[in-house]
């Protein structure tokens, strides 16, 4: 009877020592150089500690095969677009958090609490200082005037941002004129789109081109590299804005995974993610935007001035991805 009993007791410590451990796992899209400094001050703050995995490709559909099993608690991603792709596919769950709702603006997380932003960017124009004019472009419609033939780049249509940048298009023009404005921009293109944005910037120092477009971290990051800085400096960051809106926004975000197995902790991570500390941390090592207002902008990222962001819903333009992708599809944007 004793030693049943012991053997009962030893039995239970051996089941509540792994929930004892402090530990999360976090499936990342997002950079492992920018993902770690929030990590290791997380874990110095905290004592939890923060695996984190690098998913590159098919999120939804790793979590929906892991299905119950799957050990990640988090989802770290970037687009709109894949944050709600991750909720469509039905597997994550919706937190109550007074502090997520007192730190991320309305706007910038979802209504029923599935995913929430915390990081902005903008995508924008890069214009050469010496042989583009200050105010010569305003708009993003403007881009597809025939008056910038052979003046632009841009990386692939397909990829996610200028899917988000065309659906936001849609949004406000509709599929007639987005299709139009898809031609026309083609049609100024200097070359194929290829490489990322920071190769657009490079681009337009080599002479191949006078405005691209790209998302805002991408100078921070290039201005903060001894040997991109140059490449940067002959850019100027232009704020355009929809002829009936403003400066297209994205965010970066995290949500919680159905599965989770280490719930409580998960969630102290994603409230610790939108607090002053990480929200720093963000603006100071990728240059992004705080979505916690009062947190200071870096001094490069202020330097750039104010935009006003457009009032287009974000999930409306999520909606609009798939027929944004069609429509780049048709134009043959890329060939
Ligand atoms: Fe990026």
């Amino acid at each position: 009877m004793t030693l049943r009993l012991s053997l009962a007791a030893l039995a239970l410590t051996s089941v509540a020592l792994p929930a004892m451990a402090q530990e999360i796992n976090v499936y990342s899209h997002r950079q492992p150089e920018l993902i770690q400094p929030l990590v290791d001050a997380f874990t110095a703050e905290t004592g939890i500690k923060v695996n984190v995995a690098f998913v590159d490709n098919g999120m939804a559909e790793r979590l929906t095969a892991e299905g119950t099993r799957s050990p990640a608690d988090l989802v770290l991603t970037v687009d709109i677009a894949r944050l709600t792709q991750i909720v469509d596919a039905g597997v994550t769950q919706p937190v109550t958090s007074a502090v997520m709702e007192a730190n991320i603006p309305a706007a910038l997380r979802d209504a029923g609490n599935q995913w929430f932003g915390l990081t902005s960017r903008a995508r924008i124009v890069y214009a050469s200082k010496d042989r583009v004019a200050d105010g010569e472009v305003t708009t993003y419609e403007d881009l597809a005037d025939p008056k910038w033939k052979g003046r632009i780049c841009i990386r692939s249509g397909t990829n996610d941002y200028n899917v988000a940048l065309t659906a936001a298009v849609l949004a406000h023009h509709g599929k007639e004129a987005t299709k139009a404005w898809l031609e026309g921009l083609k049609a100024n293109l200097a070359k194929k789109p290829n490489g990322g944005d920071r190769d657009q910037v490079k681009a337009i120092a080599a002479g191949e081109c006078d405005v691209a477009i790209g998302n805002t971290y991408y100078i921070g990051q290039m201005m903060n590299d001894p040997e991109q800085r140059p490449a940067a400096e002959t850019v100027r960051i232009v704020f355009p804005t929809f002829t009936d809106g403003g400066t297209h926004l994205n965010v970066s975000g995290v949500a919680l995974t159905k599965a989770a197995p280490n719930k409580d902790n998960a969630v102290k991570f994603m409230e610790w993610l939108s607090s002053d500390a990480a929200q720093a941390i963000y603006a100071e090592t990728n240059s992004e935007y705080p979505v916690k207002p009062g947190v200071k902008r870096s001094d490069l990222v202020a330097s750039w001035g104010e935009f006003t962001p457009d009032s287009m819903p974000l999930t409306e333009v999520a909606k609009l991805r798939p027929a944004a992708l069609k429509l780049i599809e048709e134009v043959n944007f890329d060939g």
